[in-house]
């Protein structure tokens, strides 16, 4: 949070109000400095009610009651188990209450003689109890805070939520609390100050105090977030390319003009921002989102070739062996003609091969590589790495990025996704890196049609899928599993749906694809289904991302409730990549809500970003990044789904950097919160 406070008044108090022991109790919390303190979210705020009666209280529903304990009585049950009782008298009722054990109140009522009771009402019949959970004691009516609205800390074991509230109280006043955001900032966007925020949080006196303090720290969570990404994009920006490519090569003008087809408007739109950045010699660190089938490769592939171009190498990043399979024919193919060298690089590989490709990539030879994690081991040594493509980025980890990038000496960066993002995440998570949309899909495309069945109806599937097959067509039937499972008995696994498949289909020849077979064999499996020596191929998900076979036209989804919605949105992308209608069946037995809405989804939309932002509902971020990206993005206050916030704080992140030498205090402030940041940047 964007405030500063003095750190040595803060230990003190802290070491003044709770014990060592206590405090190891709390740290192991998370808390361990004032901020943490400062900050500690009440899991609820209740008014302490002096003027109370019995009848006045709701059944079951957490209050706080203030007044004197009268007739004290005390029941022993068993050992461990003694029940109190007495009156409680308010100011204008006598309240029957209960409670187990906490002996020591009964103690102390002789010098406090006032509690503030913690509890429910229990029944709602004549003789109605108010069970009490816990107590706080006081000497007089006047300090039990009676009338105001307390919060009610989480319950740490042996630190209660008074003693909590006092070491906060005493950390607001005695810790010179500086707000860091600008004045302009607060007013224009209508927060509070953080003094006024800290006070509202945790001693409101109305709701709208909270509701307040919650504003102000979800905009300072947000900016503390955002700035050292938009710090890193404008670095970016005004870093000058190493390598100078030139996109006007007469190469690439071959290249285009062998094209079979004409780029789409969105795809020459992107290349066209690509030229104007290699024209000026800027750096490119650039995120292409395009929905499955859009054409990122075509874009991937002019990337490369510029590279080579320009006597520069290439490499093409991409997160399966299959695809770099593919990847690597299909650029091959294309390539050949112009006499530029592609080279494969994959994990398990014949060493002499292997060695032909490093010691290509060690000399200084302009050339296309294409591999998977492989590239970046370290054996693996570049000499003139220009350009590097990231194809379905998101399936990288950072740091696999972050090694790839070290290998080379600034190279030009694209990351591909086919994961639609929605942009309120395209702001925050990728908040460092400039971004392009694909959004038109190639020409003579029909939208994909999708069909719910239950388990009951494959025959009449199968009976879809001949007919196509009959008609020269492929299909493919995904399973989530590979072999049946003990705890998940009621899933058939794709072994048997292959088995299955081989009967029912026994004119066509029937494929097999999982991820535990052998890499040579998926290969092998794959190029048979490319060439229609198969017909139809019975997978898992390893055919989930890039497979590119335009005449498979059905795809089948067993058990399509187990899919994740934007696992489901890219399987469906392995059809309709051809001139011809596709279809996508998806069998399920939904039995929870989320399931539902995840295939009503798929139903009513083929487009990837409303499904995206569909899904950051059902979901929320950490799932639609997958965990290894998404770990920073939780907010304890802000919601990272409000874009038009998420816009604001850009704005002003952007506008904070531009002007930073007015705004010395707030830089050298962020500064020092970003240490941890500051390594994102380097
Ligand atoms: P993705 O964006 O999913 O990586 P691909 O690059 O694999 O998509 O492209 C999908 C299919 O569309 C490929 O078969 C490709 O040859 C074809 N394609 C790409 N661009 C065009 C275009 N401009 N016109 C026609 N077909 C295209
Ligand atoms: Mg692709």
């Amino acid at each position: 949070m964007i405030f500063h406070y003095n750190g040595a008044a803060a230990a003190e108090q802290i070491k003044k109000r709770i014990t060592p022991a206590q405090q190891s109790i709390l740290s192991k919390q998370g808390l361990k400095n004032a901020k943490d303190f400062l900050l500690l979210r009440p899991n609820q705020y209740l008014k302490r009610l002096a003027h109370v009666t019995i009848d006045a209280l709701p059944i079951g529903q957490m209050r706080a009651i203030v007044g004197r304990l009268q007739g004290v009585s005390r029941r022993v049950v068993r050992k461990n188990l003694t029940v109190f009782s007495a009156q409680l008298l308010t100011e204008n009722d006598a309240i029957y209450v209960t409670w187990f054990n906490q002996k020591y109140i009964a103690d102390q009522l002789n010098r406090y003689p006032y509690v503030v009771a913690f509890g429910k009402r229990e029944s709602n019949h004549f003789d109605a109890t108010f069970q009490v959970s816990s107590f706080e004691t006081y000497p007089t009516l006047a300090s039990t805070g009676h009338g105001q609205i307390h919060p009610v800390y989480p319950d740490f074991k042996g630190v209660s939520s008074k003693t909590l509230l006092l070491l906060i109280r005493a950390l607001i006043q005695h810790t010179n609390v500086v707000d860091m955001l600008p004045k302009q900032v607060c007013a224009s966007e209508g927060l509070v100050d953080i003094q006024t925020a800290l006070q509202g949080f945790h001693f409101p006196t109305s709701e709208q105090c909270v509701a307040q303090a919650i504003k102000r720290f979800s905009f300072d969570e947000l900016f503390l977030y955002m700035h050292p990404r938009r710090l890193a994009n404008q670095r970016v920006k005004q870093t000058l390319g190493h390598f100078h490519l030139k996109p006007q090569h007469a190469l690439i003008r071959r290249y285009m003009s062998q094209l079979p087809y004409q780029l789409t408007g969105a795809q020459q739109r992107i290349w066209d921002h690509l030229c104007h950045d290699f024209d000026t010699n800027q750096l490119v660190f650039r995120l292409i989102q395009g929905d499955v089938g859009s054409g990122k490769t075509d874009i991937a592939t002019l990337a490369l070739l510029a590279a080579v171009a320009s006597g520069y190498q290439g490499a093409l990043l991409v997160p399966t062996e299959i695809l770099s399979q593919q990847h690597y024919f299909k650029l091959s193919e294309r390539l050949k003609d112009l006499g530029i060298s592609v080279h494969l690089l994959k994990g398990k590989q014949a060493k002499k091969e292997r060695q032909v490709v490093l010691s290509a990539l060690a000399s200084n030879q302009p050339l296309i590589v294409v591999g998977t994690h492989a590239l970046v081991q370290e054996s693996v040594i570049f000499s003139n790495l220009a350009m590097v493509v990231i194809d379905e980025q998101h399936r990288f980890g950072v740091f696999q990025r972050q090694l790839l990038l070290e290998k080379a000496k600034k190279p030009h960066c694209l990351f591909m996704t086919a994961t639609p993002i929605p942009r309120t995440l395209m702001l925050t998570h990728y908040g460092d890196l400039d971004h392009d949309t694909i959004d038109e899909m190639p020409p003579g495309r029909f939208p994909i049609k999708t069909y719910f069945g239950q388990p009951n109806r494959i025959r009449q599937v199968h009976e879809f899928i001949r007919l196509t097959l009959n008609n020269g067509g492929q299909a493919y039937v995904v399973y989530p599993l590979i072999e049946s499972s003990e705890h998940l008995s009621d899933i058939q696994p794709a072994i048997d749906g292959f088995n299955e498949c081989i009967m029912t289909f026994s004119e066509f020849t029937v494929g097999l694809l999982h991820g535990k077979m052998p890499n040579k064999d998926k290969q092998h499996v794959m190029q048979q289904f490319k060439s229609n020596h198969i017909q139809l191929l019975v997978s898992t998900t390893v055919v989930e991302v890039g497979v590119d076979v335009p005449n498979a036209t059905i795809m089948v989804i067993m058990h399509a409730e187990r899919f994740g919605l934007s696992q489901l949105h890219q399987l469906r992308g392995r059809v309709g990549r051809g001139g011809d209608q596709s279809h996508c069946f998806l069998i399920a037995q939904p039995k929870s809500e989320p399931s539902r809405q995840r295939i009503n989804a798929m139903l009513s939309s083929t487009n990837g970003f409303k499904l995206a932002e569909e899904d950051l509902k059902i979901r929320g971020p950490g799932h639609l990044l997958g965990t290894q990206q998404s770990g920073d993005l939780v907010f304890s206050f802000a919601n990272a789904a409000n874009q038009a916030l998420m816009q604001r704080v850009v704005f002003w992140c952007d506008r904070v950097i531009q002007k930073s030498s007015e705004q010395s205090q707030l830089q050298s402030f962020l500064l020092n919160q970003c240490v941890v940041a500051s390594e994102l940047l380097n």
